[in-house]
């Protein structure tokens, strides 16, 4: 039987497991705290447990390690991306994404993949190309954030990741259990104690998921890829839209809204001629009229096997006006580090090739 993975544990099933072994509750609370806070890989390494206890559990259990294949640093130095390794040699990317000196707090975004590689097919992404090969463990989504915590404070000792957000590769309500058992261990204060509110979970509409998630008693911010405003473009571009239409996501957003308590994110990968005229603008503006929401508005990185391009600069800029003159809160994200392939998929997919 495979040993349990101290990454992927929440406090309490530390806690137990150290009781089990006889020792005390502070013992677990110690043990998480390396593990989840200091980032510990090596259990020889925990000075304050007794060396005995250290032998223990090393053969008890394990610490996933990520293994670092590829660091590729964006032009701007705004923005680094991984691919890392897991032990079974299937690899993931990530990317921090770095925001310093504009606003009090500097502020560390991750990017974590939930799954290796993506079963949804979405037209324009990269990973969707390469199929859907297994989902990771609480263990690997909180090792890649580990991970970037230690090479971050490598060069600067103080930096903290301050913000994670699910949108590197996989659909992360599809990988459900191990998503949100993550998501808690990442937030707890003995760990490293990242807000809810600093949470991303993106989704490309899966309805009943998304109810799910509303009742977790979680208010981590829901981010739906929507990118059409009409079922007919819908279908093409997000095929999950075949299963659940707009009318459907739309109902299950407004619930979210309702039950959090906050807005919901919408992401709007404009694609020249495909999704970025007036009259998609105009669409776009009624379905989302009177909701509590904020439109990510985002130029598509060139994927070279779907044919996709960004429309001109100016025309993503009339088009976050036209949805503003409605009412609709927009703004343009340009992909940070699209020098560095930093979309979703791209770096895995030219390794492989
Ligand atoms: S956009 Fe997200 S959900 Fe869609 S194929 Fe890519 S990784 Fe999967």
């Amino acid at each position: 039987m495979s040993k349990p993975d101290l990454r992927g544990m929440e406090m309490e099933e530390v806690e137990l497991m150290l009781r089990e072994m006889g020792e005390p509750a502070y013992r677990g609370r110690q043990v998480f705290q390396w593990v989840q806070a200091r980032g510990e890989t090596d259990f020889s390494q925990m000075s304050n447990l007794p060396t005995r206890l250290r032998e223990r559990l090393a053969e008890r259990g394990m610490i996933t390690k990520l293994k670092v294949l590829q660091a590729r640093q964006s032009r701007a130095g705004d923005t680094a991306k991984y691919l890392l390794e897991m032990p079974d040699e299937e690899t993931v990317e990530t990317v921090l994404m770095s925001y310093t000196g504009r606003e009090a707090r500097d502020r560390y975004t991750v990017c974590v993949s939930s799954q290796v590689g993506c079963a949804m097919g979405c037209r324009f992404c990269a990973t969707g190309l390469s199929g859907w090969q297994r989902n990771l463990s609480a263990g690997e989504i909180t090792g890649q954030v580990l991970t970037v915590q230690q090479l971050l404070r490598f060069n600067r000792p103080e930096a903290n990741v301050t913000n994670v957000v699910f949108m590197g590769m996989g659909e992360p309500l599809l990988n459900y259990n191990e998503v949100v058992r993550a998501i808690r261990i990442l937030n707890h204060p003995q760990g490293l104690n990242i807000s809810m509110r600093r949470i991303t979970v993106s989704t490309c509409g899966l309805v009943p998921e998304m109810r799910r998630l509303a009742s977790e008693g979680m208010p981590v911010v829901l981010a739906v890829s929507l990118h059409a405003p009409s079922d007919r473009l819908r279908d093409q571009l997000v095929p999950v839209n075949r299963k659940y239409p707009l009318e459907e996501l739309m109902a299950a957003c407004r619930d979210y809204i309702r039950a959090v308590n906050r807005r919901v994110t919408f992401e709007y990968a404009l694609i020249s001629g495909i999704n970025d005229t007036s009259d998609h603008a105009r669409q776009l503006a009624g379905l989302l009229h009177g909701m509590l929401a904020n439109v990510n508005v985002i130029p598509v990185n060139a994927v070279e096997e779907a044919g996709y391009s960004p429309p001109s600069p100016w025309r993503v800029k009339e088009f976050v006006a036209e949805l503003k003159e409605r009412g609709v809160e927009a703004v343009v994200r340009e992909e940070k580090g699209s020098d560095i392939d930093a979309a979703c998929g791209q770096l895995r997919r030219k390794r492989l090739r």
